[in-house]
């Protein structure tokens, strides 16, 4: 029986004993790798949990992606300012029909304090004396003009206000061909509208200089086509710099010096 077990002087060791200690260690180490296995085993189903969520949120947006692609007409227009017409706020422009959707939705901001250079009047002949401070005029409903309109016959030559670079060249309804220029920092933005073309050469990212031809002066979007003339904003850019997003600066004092 185990009566050696019992009776063995602990300073000898029966060989049994050890037999059995081994077998302990041994028993350890596989009770040792069972662990393992079973967080190998966790980790692994977590694993595979985690994979078959990722799937399933996979197939449900593939599942819904066609959803998405069809045509939801009124969302269609707000998506990007550059694909068609410009948000809002640049259709500031002109004179027409056209309402400037949420032109004054935003609150009228603070008037800023900086302000661009000195501005050289941006059609070719033009003097300071011919011109008309039309910034404040109402345009339609509940819509001020926020730019100058600076009269002159079609074809004639419209000329970089300040130095900088052509930010953009864009058509819209009520503006027609126009051209948008930042300064040479990029805080202001000067915006050129019905324009006839513009000057050869004259491409988006373009450096221009102060009394370069740009463009020539017509009568597109809603101007009336027996009156030709450019119509010309000046803005302060927003932290963003977007082309199309500024808060407008009266032209008339810089292009006058009054
Ligand atoms: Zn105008």
């Amino acid at each position: 029986m185990s009566e050696e077990n019992n009776t063995t002087p602990a300073t000898e060791v029966p060989p049994k004993v050890i037999e059995r200690r081994v077998i302990e260690k041994r028993g350890a180490g596989l009770f040792r790798q069972f662990l393992l296995f079973l967080a190998g085993l966790l980790i692994g189903a977590n694993g595979v949990y985690y994979w078959m969520q990722r799937e399933a949120a996979r197939v449900a947006s593939t599942q819904s992606a066609p959803a998405a692609t069809l045509p939801a007409p009124n969302a269609t227009p707000a998506q990007s300012p550059s694909s068609t017409e410009p948000p809002a706020r640049i259709i500031v422009d002109p004179h027409g029909s056209e309402p400037p959707m949420g032109a004054l939705a935003a609150p009228a901001p603070a008037a800023p304090t900086a302000r661009p250079g000195t501005l050289v009047i941006p059609v070719q002949g033009t003097q300071a004396t011919q011109l008309i401070d039309t910034f404040t005029q109402a345009r339609g409903d509940n819509r001020v003009h926020d730019a100058i309109d600076i009269m002159a016959p079609h074809g004639t030559p419209v000329i970089a206000a300040a130095d900088g670079k052509v930010a953009k060249l864009f058509e819209s309804k009520a503006g027609g061909i126009t051209l948008y220029q930042y300064d040479p920092g990029e805080r202001f933005v000067y915006y050129y509208a019905h324009l006839q073309g513009y000057a050869p050469g004259v491409v988006e990212g373009k450096t221009i200089k102060q009394g370069e031809v740009i463009g020539f002066v017509g009568s597109t979007g809603n101007a009336n086509p027996d009156g030709p003339h450019l119509h010309f904003a000046v803005g302060a850019l927003t932290a963003e710099k977007k082309w199309w997003d500024y808060t407008a600066i009266n032209p008339y004092p810089l292009l006058t010096g009054r």
